[in-house]
């Protein structure tokens, strides 16, 4: 998400940090191009007009215009003022025990993913969540919940085949929450194709029922502006507390997703970027965007990476590359817990300069499919060749070919990588050297390819270790 918009702005303010001086022309050119890129977003309108003339005005004062490097300058302001438009009454979630969340939303936003998620994510920290399923209109919600909660071994309440009427179904629950000592209960509720009467009174009356500290309003980031309505609707209803915007990882044009907290003024506490259950993030309006400015998200990735990468594996990775005995099978492991962390695709969106060519990745040939090939071409070396690749000669390489559905060039290929990346990740003063870089913008990582990114990540769950998963910045 974002793609479209980011690749828009980064392309106005490429021009404005090239202009050694800013005139009001030069300004007012870039602000019109500005705004046409977030209308074409699907920002709201009365947001566009209110951003840009805050950012007008500022970048016309005094200090930008004679300041040494005015794009620099605006291109801050710009991003301040989006920061600043995210972040809505930034107030934190409350978990007060007995803690109550209701989760409401349209059929499809993601309710009942983000239920289960939100209990994965406090489970996590430390929390007993309870799942409680209230879509008595659709069985199949209920065991959808209820397979989610298996998945993550959380106590699901499901209401008892055939039983209609909402308000018993919630009292059963309520007395069953309190038979299990648990500190936070999260109320999956049913949705409809759109608002309607007896949604609402529905909804009112589990609110009256459950008295939630939390109303979350789960909003499809990809529905464009019909989301605002919505949450307005939703709003007058049962005073939502909460938004969590969910399919930020979609190609859809998010701006939407920019307008729904200026409109609302309620905070986004969540954002879903994934159909998986740990595809949730505390929302953090600076880490967004600076993903919209194409400045990357190295935060995110490093947690990431922190939750597929043990410390103790971390720890063996680096030492096994510093003295020079980094192998296939310290390979495969790497490979593997690349994996584990997701889709190629959505790492490369969060690495600083790489957007652009997360675009290219699949004409470069670096997506998921390259990866199942190298893992194919190493599960099929022996344990020796896999410990002493020195060994590969000709016509081991051509057997391995062979073995593994692949090409001698593809094979030759993976080998040269694999020594490429073992000189340079070889020294230890090198990989120091790549760490540092990684604070600072990273400028090799555009020249890499998976086997030498993947290889770097491992490296950085060592590092990020010291961050508790799920916690803001
Ligand atoms: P509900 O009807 O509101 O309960 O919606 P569901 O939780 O059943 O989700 C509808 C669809 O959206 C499912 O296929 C989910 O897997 C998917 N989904 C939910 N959240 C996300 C997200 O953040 N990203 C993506 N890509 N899909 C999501």
């Amino acid at each position: 998400m974002f793609n479209q918009l980011g690749d828009q702005l980064e392309g106005v303010f490429k021009t404005l940090r090239g202009q050694g001086k800013l005139s009001e022309k030069n300004i007012a050119d870039a602000m019109q191009q500005i705004r046409v890129a977030l209308l074409e977003a699907d920002v709201a309108y009365s947001v566009v007009k209110t951003l840009i003339a805050s950012i007008k005005e500022q970048a016309l004062g005094e200090k930008v215009l004679k300041s040494i490097k005015p794009g620099e300058q605006i291109v801050k302001i710009f991003s301040d003022e989006l920061i600043e438009l995210l972040t809505h009454d930034s107030k934190e979630i409350s978990l007060a025990p007995p803690a109550h969340f209701l989760i409401c939303g349209l059929n499809g936003a993601g309710k009942t993913t983000t239920a289960a998620k939100l209990a994965n994510f406090y489970k996590k920290q430390g929390k007993k969540p309870l799942l409680v399923a209230c879509d008595l209109y659709r069985p199949a919600a209920i065991e959808q919940l209820a397979t989610l909660a298996r998945q993550i071994d959380v106590p699901c309440f499901c209401p008892p085949a055939g039983m209609t009427d909402v308000a018993q179904a919630v009292k059963l629950a309520l007395d069953w929450s309190k038979q299990q000592s648990s500190s936070l209960v999260i109320f999956d509720t049913a949705g409809r194709q759109e608002i309607d009467g007896s949604l609402i009174m529905e909804l009112q009356n589990i609110h009256g029922l459950i008295q939630p500290q939390e109303t979350l309003l789960v909003v499809d980031g990809a529905t464009g502006q019909q989301a605002v309505s919505v949450a307005e609707s939703f709003d007058k209803a049962v005073k939502v507390t909460g938004l969590v915007l969910t399919k930020l990882d979609g190609d859809a044009r998010g701006g939407a997703a920019l307008s729904v907290t200026q409109v609302t003024q309620k905070p986004i506490q969540f954002i879903g970027e994934g159909e998986k259950i740990g595809d949730l993030q505390a929302f953090d309006a600076k880490r967004l965007v600076d993903r919209i400015l194409g400045m990357g998200d190295m935060v995110s990735l490093v947690e990431k990476a922190a939750e597929a990468i043990t410390e103790e594996q971390a720890e063996k990775t680096a030492k096994r590359l510093e003295s020079g005995q980094f192998d296939f099978n310290d390979f495969l492991e790497q490979l593997k817990m690349m994996q584990n962390m997701g889709p190629l695709e959505g790492l490369m969106g969060m690495i600083p300069g790489m957007s652009k060519m997360k675009a290219q990745m699949p004409a470069a040939g670096m997506d998921d499919k390259k990866i199942k090939h190298m893992e194919a071409i190493v599960l099929s070396m022996t344990k020796q060749e896999r410990s002493q690749p020195e060994i590969l000669k000709p016509s081991r390489r051509e057997r391995i070919a062979k073995g593994s559905g692949t090409t001698l060039m593809q094979v030759n290929q993976l080998l040269k990588q694999f020594n490429q990346m073992k000189q340079m990740f070889g020294s230890q003063t090198k990989m120091k050297q790549m760490m540092g870089a990684m604070g600072g913008g990273m400028p090799d990582m555009a020249n890499m390819d998976p086997a030498q990114l993947q290889t770097l990540m491992g490296g950085m769950g060592k590092k990020s270790k010291k961050r508790a998963p799920g916690r803001r910045f």
